[in-house]
């Protein structure tokens, strides 16, 4: 059953064949035999997701119809609240918290009757490219243990990899979704900034950040999208447009190849790769347009001011006072702020806090702030003008295949560049996909980049189609 795609599952239960209750134990049953290597999970909620399949079951049962994940189990990233579990955000500073409510996401899954089968491990806060910042300990890449999965969603990409979940939710603030499904071989998308509500979402950088899906293909990864998209009332920026429909019509696209996403600092192998997927849409008909996107350049530079600014003051509601730790030190009230704060934050979310800080400070903040917001005009202003010959910008997710654990710890800026090719699309508010196309000669997995216009979400989806027939689906599933 793990094997299956969420619409199998889903057909599977509405003709009876399968139940709910059975899908979930063989899911709890590989989480059970796996994760204790993986730690992909941070919480499994093994009675909650077995009463909902036997709801879901009822309904079968009574005939009723069912909705369009009935009987599918998902993960969610744990810096999205829901009422059955802890949303810790891999921070210690939340420890003890329990949501009053559940994000808008999560309502919609469970009114699609998806099984929620717990919350999945991530960078503190979101805040990284390999899930070693979490508090609770990395998690692994299951294609090789001594490898990280990516991050920030590395948990999600991981569960899905290995078979822990049909599908799974992550959040993308500056490639969260992207990079991971990349490192684990999964599909991972990035819808564009205003499709899906991030009520419920714990805030990273509010301007950037975009709730997505991972799933084991394209066709699963715009089914669960239509379930979560569309207008929330309690998320002033999501828009009122129907969710994108995958609908191939065999158009021949125009894909744009940015020069810059090709040179300095991108492996030789994932280049070679990520080409000769290229080259085989290029046979099936698509045009290949060498493109320029001379801003991609300032890219990181302008996420890492943009990012930690906005994270600075989300992150200032973390006082001691209104949730989780607080410091047991006998102090006065500012004592109390910083006093928990350093107990509570970890190192890379620390010094995010201070950048941020920093760069918003008075006498900086035309020098640092001002100037990023000035470089993500132009980037966005660099897509307009490709847009007007491409259909989509393709290229490869990460400039290098999955990294050993601990290979990037010691250097922030090393770990920054993981980025280099997935900020563009969030300081540009556009739709980005990565699927696998490929593995190393040693058996990494290798991912292409489809980013598309604002709102043609629909054609980023159907490209990526394209790429997974020309490159074949993963049918591997990793069991270490
Ligand atoms: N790796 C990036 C960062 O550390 C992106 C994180 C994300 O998308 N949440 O900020």
């Amino acid at each position: 059953m793990i094997t299956s795609s969420a619409r199998e599952l889903r057909s599977l239960v509405a003709s009876k064949k399968v139940s709910a209750v059975e899908i979930t134990r063989a899911y709890l049953d590989r989480i059970r035999a796996i994760d204790p290597k993986v730690k992909a999970y941070l919480a499994v909620t093994e009675d909650a997701a077995l009463q909902a399949a036997r709801r879901v079951d009822e309904k079968a049962a009574r005939g009723e119809p069912l909705g369009a994940l009935a009987g599918v189990p998902v993960a969610i990233k744990d810096n999205m609240v829901t009422r059955d579990a802890p949303t810790t955000c891999a921070s210690k500073i939340l420890a003890g918290y329990r949501a009053p409510y559940e994000a808008t996401v999560v309502e919609r899954l469970r009114a699609a009757d998806a099984l929620l089968l717990g919350k999945t491990n991530l960078d503190e806060f979101a805040m990284g490219s390999s899930t070693e910042n979490s508090a609770f300990g990395p998690t692994r890449n299951p294609w090789d243990l001594q490898r990280v999965p990516g991050g920030s969603s590395g948990g999600s990409a991981a569960a899905v990899a290995a078979g822990m979940a049909c599908l799974a939710l992550g959040s993308d603030t500056g490639g969260s979704i992207r990079q991971p499904a990349s490192f684990t071989a999964t599909v991972g998308f990035k819808p564009t900034y205003g499709r899906v509500s991030r009520y419920g979402l714990v805030a990273f950088a509010s301007s950037l950040d975009q709730i997505g899906p991972f799933a084991r293909d394209v066709e699963d990864a715009a089914l669960i999208t239509r379930v979560i998209a569309g207008k929330d009332p309690l998320d002033s920026t999501s828009v009122d447009l129907p969710p994108p429909t995958l609908k191939p019509n065999g158009r021949r696209f125009r894909l744009g190849l940015p020069r810059e996403y090709l040179g300095e600092g991108l492996d030789p192998e994932v280049r070679d790769i990520v080409l000769a997927a290229a080259k085989k849409l290029e046979a099936r008909g698509a045009t290949l347009v060498d493109v320029s996107l001379p801003t991609t350049q300032y890219g990181i530079a302008a996420y890492y001011i943009v990012a930690p600014s906005e994270a600075s003051s989300n992150l200032a509601r973390y006082d001691g006072v209104h949730y989780g730790h607080r410091t047991k030190e006998p102090v006065d009230l500012v004592g109390l702020y910083s006093k928990s704060r350093r107990e509570g934050f970890g190192a890379e979310v620390t010094r995010r806090i201070i950048l941020g800080t920093f760069a918003l400070s008075s006498g900086y903040y035309e020098a640092y702030y001002n100037r990023a917001l000035k470089v993500r005009r132009l980037l966005k202003q660099d897509f307009d003008r490709v847009f007007e010959r491409v259909d989509a910008v393709v290229g490869p997710t990460s400039p290098t295949p999955p990294f050993r654990l601990g290979e990037r710890t010691a250097d922030p800026l090393a770990m920054y560049l993981s980025d280099v090719y997935t900020v563009s699309a969030n300081l540009a508010g556009l739709p980005g996909l990565s699927l696998n196309c490929g593995f190393t000669k040693t058996g990494l997995p290798v991912a292409l980049q489809i980013q598309g216009k604002a709102f043609d979400d629909a054609t980023v989806l159907e490209i990526a189609l394209a790429v997974e027939r020309e490159c074949g689906k993963v049918t591997t599933w990793p069991t270490p």
